[in-house]
């Protein structure tokens, strides 16, 4: 789906991002105050988190540390000099009346991150990324006549990364997004926590005649959830498509997203530079990095999500969906591989095993709100119960029952299995009574089902599986009915 078709014609969309990701460390970017989430409001504040006069910025170098990280792992081009500069503007929530950002200097340029599509592999290229301090937050819904302020976000560490207008469709924008998300955890320098704020997009938005220049864009806000990121922009698209449609223009601004109603509103005409008066950061020094140190923290970065996919299509034969999904959470990827490690390898089990963590494994995680890193089935007990699978000694269904034991007995699949007389019937002589006892038990729909009736075929395997208790090997029971019912 490249072109939105319409009556009129086709519409190209055009999507560029600007996400604010937080970076992970203790203390906040100018400040040593906690950057600790869920305390008590105006827990984390210092002198300087709440402007007072006469203090000043210290630089943490363990957020600059983290920034650079990001920019390697976004493929991006660190700046051996950036500076900072002040953004101003007056809100209750921003003490200073400027935000500490890098305007015409960052430090990182250029980037870009591979997302995976239907299409196979897209690129989509970063224009720069740079750091900046959050600001505090306003709480409005609190009492009728009041407005509090909480500062304990004020001064956090922030990255933002500005991408090049590269995305077609809001499923792109949300491929790149899960991609990003999944890299900077990969780094541990964002955990990538929509729900707590800690990553949440600015989402530009246009479309234009294929033929002609890109069309005018509208901005909405910071919007921090994938689902919400999707409905803007479609809302969007439809909103400019109308519009220029009906003669009419879409005008540059932003815009704010109402997740309640699924649409976007006008909230101010776009700003533009001269409105903030930027200048270069009087109290802090440029940013000046030794090359040694970019090194030293390159060689920190571990191997990301699309190596580790195709290394693990490379190395184990996992088709390109499974290997992906493995490799999404280096966690879930670790469990895999631990898992491997502990039975004999073989490419048909790698691949029942990628099935049994991304469905059946995570169902559980799911059901026991419970990440895989604290998972009650260790990687091993998964390896050993994939095993049993393929071997035949249980059958995938038996194995299901097995799983669920697993996890609260937290016993080894072998000694459940054990435990419960669980091991599958293979022998194809025991089916075949089983099954004989089935047919004579239900004459009259042997006949019917020799008349035409097809379907009765399911019924007779329900049947036996039941007489079975769920241990007969299904393609032995299938052989042998065809079998029984052509004689
Ligand atoms: P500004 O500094 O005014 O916000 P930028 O040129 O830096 O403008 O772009 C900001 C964001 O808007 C970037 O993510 C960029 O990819 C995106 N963008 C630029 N032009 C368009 C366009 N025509 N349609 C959609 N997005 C765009
Ligand atoms: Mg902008």
């Amino acid at each position: 789906m490249r072109y939105i078709e319409t009556t009129s014609g086709q519409w190209e969309v055009v999507i560029g991002l600007e996400v604010h990701a937080q970076i992970i460390s203790k203390s906040k970017l100018f400040s040593n105050a906690s950057t600790r989430f869920g305390v008590n409001p105006n827990e984390n504040v210092t002198f300087l988190d709440a402007a007072l006069p006469g203090t000043l910025p210290a630089i943490n170098s363990f957020c600059i540390d983290q920034a650079i990280k990001t920019g390697l792992g976004l493929n991006g081009t660190v700046n051996l000099i950036s500076y900072f500069d002040r953004k101003n503007y007056f809100y209750a929530d921003l003490p200073h009346g400027y935000q500490i950002t890098q305007f015409y200097h960052p430090l990182i340029s250029g980037g870009y991150i591979e997302t995976e599509t239907e299409d196979g592999v897209k690129r989509i290229n970063i224009n720069h990324i740079h750091i900046e301090q959050d600001a505090g937050k306003s709480i409005h819904d609190q009492s009728p006549a009041k407005s509090f302020i909480d500062l304990n976000r004020a001064g956090v560490a922030l990255i933002e990364i500005v991408t090049e207008p590269d995305m077609r469709s809001a499923e792109d924008a949300a491929n790149f997004l899960r991609a990003l998300r999944s890299i900077l955890r990969y780094l541990r320098t964002c955990d990538g926590n929509m729900d707590e704020g800690s990553m949440r997009a600015d989402v530009n938005v246009s479309v234009h005649r294929p033929e002609t220049e890109y069309g005018t864009r509208a901005e909405v806000k910071n919007i921090n959830s994938i689902r919400f990121i999707v409905a803007a922009i479609n809302f969007e698209v439809n909103r400019q498509v109308e519009l220029l449609e009906s003669g009419r223009k879409v005008i540059q601004e932003t815009r704010l997203f109402d997740s309640a109603t699924g649409k976007t509103k006008s909230m101010r005409y776009k700003e533009d530079a001269h409105d903030y008066r930027y200048f270069q950061e009087p109290d802090l020094p440029p940013l000046i990095l030794d090359p040694v140190r970019i090194e030293a923290l390159r060689e920190t970065i571990p191997e990301l999500p699309s190596e580790k996919t195709r290394r693990l299509q490379r190395d184990y034969g996992l088709p390109r969906d499974d290997a992906v999904l493995i490799a999404c959470e280096e966690e879930v990827a670790d469990f895999f591989e631990k898992a491997l490690a502990s039975v004999e390898f073989n490419k048909a089990l790698a691949k029942i095993l990628s099935n049994w963590i991304t469905v059946e494994l995570f169902a559980l995680l799911n059901k026991y709100s419970k990440t895989i890193a604290v998972s009650r089935i260790s990687p091993k007990d998964m390896g050993e119960l994939v095993s049993l699978i393929k071997t035949d000694v249980i059958s995938g269904k038996i194995a299901k029952d097995v799983l669920a034991l697993m996890w609260t007995e937290q016993k080894s699949p072998s000694a459940i299995v054990k435990e419960m007389g669980w091991t599958q019937i293979t022998s194809v002589e025991t089916i075949r009574n089983s099954l004989k006892e089935v047919l004579e038990d239900h004459a009259d729909k042997v006949t019917e089902y020799k008349s035409g009736k097809e379907k009765l075929f399911g019924f007779f395997i329900g049947q036996a599986m039941k007489k079975t208790m769920g241990k007969a090997n299904p393609q032995v029971l299938n052989d042998v009915l065809r079998e029984l019912l052509s004689e």
